[in-house]
């Protein structure tokens, strides 16, 4: 068995002392009590062990003592040693991987519809994606089995459609290990107005997962590997872990293995390692500046993990184009690629889209299927991002108005679910164009926002999250809390 000298210091943060994935026996780490926390995780079970959401500082405790005195960092804590279990996936080399099975518990937004049978087919397919050699990219199979714990539970700390990092910490408070919502938006660790997007899956390293209502297995099974550790790998367009592309499989050897093994262990640091870099770098690394001519039927008619990548604008050179993307999106038939327009258009920053956006907004109504929601919502984000090149203000007077649930409500504005629920979209759309004026550099914003939290204290806003909305927005724009440069995040899409 392998062995980790590990020191616990209250004040540190997680600091990785080695480069290398393969980390030499004397690696000494330190944790601060909040990563301690992290890695204990949101009660995951493991071979029957489930760490059931005591008091935090309890758990913390605990783990630093399971730690300390067991010694093996590898095997992890809070489950039974390798040796103990021959369930256990243990250390694979390329010509032995032994299989490995994941009781994974579900839960799903009390709004938000979701049948077992839908969740062990998607498991099933998870299996096999990860089962299954591919041949575009290097590939190794991968006889993980993801199997449901239990029926599915239901949450209702949080609105279905989530805004705000703060909703995002109330659904990662359920003890799931994977919870469902019907859309994320702006959310999960996005620092800067170019990242802004609706995200499929969300992962917290070492805990759970959160994935919106339609991801498919490909995203279930890359967020989980995002809680075993692993880092985004963009060499290879097939890849599961790649950041932004779907209908993926393919994984690596280490990959591999942090998917048959029970806890994280050392991939939860290189994790974190690399998440740093990939976010202070402006461009993915792949692309290195190459400049790379597609049909734009191709780039516009996919689904994306995190939105239409900023990077593929800069890649296919799209700002040339804006003008030509923006008569696209008001002809082509298909909301979803009209949403990946509206995104693009938005990073363009071209102010001829403006009044394209304005008339859209401002007279939407009734009845929208899923992808109509998307589109609508790419479009004020698009708003946002445009609202400082528009000179006549209009823009930002638009936010404004649509930051009033009242605005919307005369509209019926109402998402239908494939099984027919309805939800009410008024408060949603009113903190998403708050969230759009977070994305803007226009100067007033700052005190019209201020000026915005003022009225909605004075009266009893009916939506718990509006003000919260507020501050994240003003916060966005200063800089400060969780959007700081130095700011950390455990979660990544
Ligand atoms: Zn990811």
């Amino acid at each position: 068995m392998e062995t980790r000298r590990v020191r616990l210091d209250l004040n540190w943060r997680v600091e990785r002392l080695a480069d290398s994935p393969s980390l030499p026996e004397s690696t000494v780490y330190s944790y601060s009590m909040n990563d301690v926390q992290v890695f204990a995780g949101h009660g995951r079970r493991r071979h029957g062990f489930r760490c059931s959401r005591p008091i935090r500082f309890l758990r913390s405790m605990w783990l630093a003592t399971c730690c300390a005195v067991a010694g093996f960092w590898s095997a992890g804590c809070g489950v039974v040693p390798q040796a103990a279990n021959p369930n256990d996936g243990g250390v694979n080399s390329d010509n032995e991987a032994k299989p490995f099975t994941f009781q994974i518990s579900v839960a799903r937004h009390i709004d938000q519809p979701l049948s077992e049978q839908r969740v062990n087919r998607i498991f099933s397919t998870a299996n096999e994606l990860l089962l299954a050699d591919d041949n575009e990219c290097s590939d190794v199979s991968c006889p993980v089995t993801f199997d449901r714990d239990g029926a599915i539970e239901t949450f209702d700390n949080s609105p279905a459609i989530v805004t705000t990092e703060a909703q995002l910490d109330a659904v990662f408070d359920d003890s799931a290990d994977i919870k469902i919502v019907t859309l994320m938006v702006g959310v999960c660790g996005s620092p800067s107005a170019d990242d802004v997007s609706l995200v499929l899956g969300c992962a917290f390293t070492g805990g759970s997962a959160v994935l919106v209502q339609d991801a498919p297995a490909d995203v279930w099974a890359h967020e989980w590997g995002h809680v075993q550790g692993l880092p985004h790998r963009n060499n290879c367009g097939r890849n599961l872990m790649h950041a932004f592309e779907l209908e993926t499989n393919a994984v690596n050897a280490t990959e591999r293995d942090a998917f048959l093994s029970p806890t994280p262990g050392q991939n939860f640091l290189a994790f974190k390692t690399i998440f740093e870099e990939q976010h202070s770098a402006s461009v993915a690394p792949e692309f290195d500046g190459e400049m790379v001519s597609a049909p734009v039927e191709d780039i516009f008619n996919r689904r994306y993990l995190a939105g239409f990548p900023s990077t593929l604008f800069t890649r296919h050179n799209l700002q040339m184009q804006s003008r030509e993307l923006l008569d696209r999106m008001q002809t082509d038939p298909s909301p979803r690629c009209r949403a990946n327009l509206a995104r693009a258009i938005g990073l363009s920053r071209d102010v001829a889209a403006c009044e394209t956006f304005l008339t859209s907004c401002g007279s939407i109504a009734g009845d929208l299927n899923i992808d109509e929601l998307d589109e609508l919502i790419e479009q004020i984000i698009a708003l946002g991002r445009l609202a400082d090149v528009d000179t006549t203000n209009q823009t930002t007077e638009l936010l404004l108005a649509g930051a009033d649930p009242a605005f919307w409500t005369h509209r019926d504005l109402t998402l239908v679910l494939d099984d027919g629920r309805r939800i009410d979209l008024d408060d949603s759309l009113a903190r998403i164009c708050v969230m759009g004026l977070g994305l803007t550099k226009n100067p007033t914003v700052p005190e019209r926002l201020r000026e915005l939290k003022r009225i909605a204290l004075t009266r009893n806003e009916s939506d718990p999250w509006f003000i919260p909305q507020i501050d994240e927005a003003l916060e966005r724009i200063a800089g400060t809390g969780k959007y700081a440069a130095d700011a950390k995040t455990d979660r990544i899409p």
